[in-house]
């Protein structure tokens, strides 16, 4: 493991992540007004959750001697259908090589900017390819006309569509190479700065050097330095991550259109990279997560490296049939705030299951599922790094309303103590704590509820739970990065 420390003092070990049965030692959030009680977090990974990835299979055989037959029984298991749109899907997998390539190239102007010309075109290729064969697809204006309206008020594909027209009539992008340094302190204390770099300097050599100049009184917290293309006209998005918003918005109408051919699977062949599978996740994960490359975090206290370990679930049905055949048929609805007494029946039902509750975060749109996002921590300073990401995935899918899952140690605070002080002890380390079942809802209007269960472990492992209640005090601060990119949004669309 890397780490960083400007002094001589050897880092301390960082610790595992939480496993059943043990606190993770992290601080209760305090609750301006109400500091009546602590609760922390406990992340557990969700079998159902585990990230699927292909290892190890080889898809790619060259092979002359496979038959007809051996093929054609293959396509029979799968249930494969002919591709309903072959030109535009295939298009669209191109620009998923692109944005790799680009993604590879960001340490090198030139190729940066050339991969980045041709994954553009090739965004825009992909519509026009649909459009082409309008005529066989079922009900085409109506779907296709919906989705043009959704994205009609979307600001990176409005850009999307100036820049192809600048790079093929005018002139190349106006790139900048940039850093932002993000410290945060805690979790109401924040500091941005953005500089303009030569895109030799990596986040390595960056963050060496603002450790080297770190001021004595920041001791505490944590530094992230952040490398960044932007363009001229679209300065506050970075553009690997704008392209994969594109490439995401583009997923969704080439599903619809083998949806609404009835075609789930469809026989076109997938790619030599291991993520490149014809599947139709919104924004695929090696979109979504920036290497140390890209994004550098360190927890000053300690100079060690923060490893991002979350990562985003795609919502498919296959999730949802699963998660039916487990905990059994739940019908949720309403918006965040609607939703969170359903929401912690659920968990109180996967938590009977499993014997443990990963932290998952529900992303809505008003009263629309738009992600799902699993979160792990083992401390402090990673705790916040995951809502900063949970923040980041808010504003990238556009969504209004925030639920948050998890299991929490909930403690009484001593006669006289004030959370809001200090450090406060957490509330795992004290003798008086309790397990709770634990779900938050927040929406962008200011709404918010906040809903626990407390429960004891029989030893024969099966679960009581007390009744559920309802805590009336304000929203807990670990969210404030979700308020902030709400207010953020709010000023820029004024
Ligand atoms: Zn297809
Ligand atoms: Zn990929």
């Amino acid at each position: 493991m890397r780490t960083f420390s400007t002094s001589s003092r050897a880092p301390a070990p960082r610790p595992p992540p939480v496993g059943p049965g043990r606190a993770c030692g992290l601080s209760g959030p305090t609750r301006p007004g109400r500091p009546a009680t602590l609760r922390n977090e406990r992340s557990r990974p969700l079998i159902s959750h585990a990230p699927m990835r292909r290892r190890g299979l080889c898809t790619h055989s060259k092979r002359s001697d496979i038959t007809d037959s051996a093929e054609v029984s293959w396509l029979a298991v799968e249930n494969l259908a002919d591709c309903p749109v072959p030109s535009a899907h295939r298009r669209l997998l191109d620009c998923h090589e692109h944005w790799h390539a680009t993604a590879d190239s960001y340490m090198d102007p030139d190729l940066f900017r050339l991969n980045l010309n041709a994954l553009i075109q090739n965004l825009r290729n992909v519509t026009w390819l649909l459009q082409k064969q309008r005529s066989v697809l079922p009900d085409f204006a109506n779907w296709y006309g919906e989705w043009q309206k959704s994205v009609s008020a979307d600001s990176i594909m409005k850009w999307i569509v100036k820049a192809r027209n600048r790079i093929v009539k005018e002139a190349d992008l106006d790139l900048f190479s940039q850093a932002k340094a993000h410290l945060s302190l805690d979790w109401l204390q924040e500091y941005e700065a953005t500089y303009t770099l030569p895109p030799r300097y990596t986040t390595h050599d960056i963050m060496m050097h603002m450790l080297a100049r770190k001021p004595l009184a920041v001791h505490d917290g944590m530094l992230t330095v952040e490398r960044r293309w932007v363009d001229r006209l679209l300065p506050d998005c970075e553009l690997l991550d704008a392209t994969a918003h594109a490439y995401g918005q583009l997923v969704d109408v080439i599903r619809t259109a083998h949806h609404k051919s009835e075609v789930g699977k469809c026989t076109l062949p997938p790619r030599n990279r291991e993520c490149l599978d014809g599947g139709f996740a919104a924004i695929p994960e090696c979109m979504l997560m920036k290497d140390n490359s890209r994004r550098l975090t360190v927890n000053l206290e300690s100079g060690e490296e923060i490893i991002e370990d979350d990562y985003i679930q795609s919502l498919d049905e296959e999730l949802g049939e699963r998660a039916r055949q487990r905990y059994g048929d739940f019908t949720v609805h309403g918006d965040a705030i609607e939703r969170v007494p359903t929401v912690l029946e659920m968990a109180r039902r996967m938590l009977t299951v499993d014997k443990s509750l990963a932290t998952a975060a529900w992303l809505l749109r008003g009263d629309r599922m738009v992600g799902l996002m699993a979160l792990q921590f083992y401390d402090q300073a990673s705790k916040r790094l995951a809502m900063y990401k949970l923040a980041e995935h808010v504003a990238r899918k556009r969504a209004d309303g925030v639920l948050l899952i998890c299991e929490a140690w909930i403690a009484a605070a001593e006669p006289g103590e004030d959370l809001r002080t200090g450090r406060p002890k957490p509330a795992g380390e004290r003798p008086n704590r309790q397990e709770a079942v634990d779900v938050t809802g927040i929406t962008r209007d200011g709404r918010h509820s906040h809903m626990l269960c407390l429960f004891t472990r029989e030893e024969s492992g099966e679960i009581s739970f007390s009744p559920a209640v309802e805590d009336p005090s304000g929203t807990p601060n670990f969210l404030e990065p979700v308020k902030r990119v709400w207010e953020k949004l709010s000023s820029s669309t004024d």
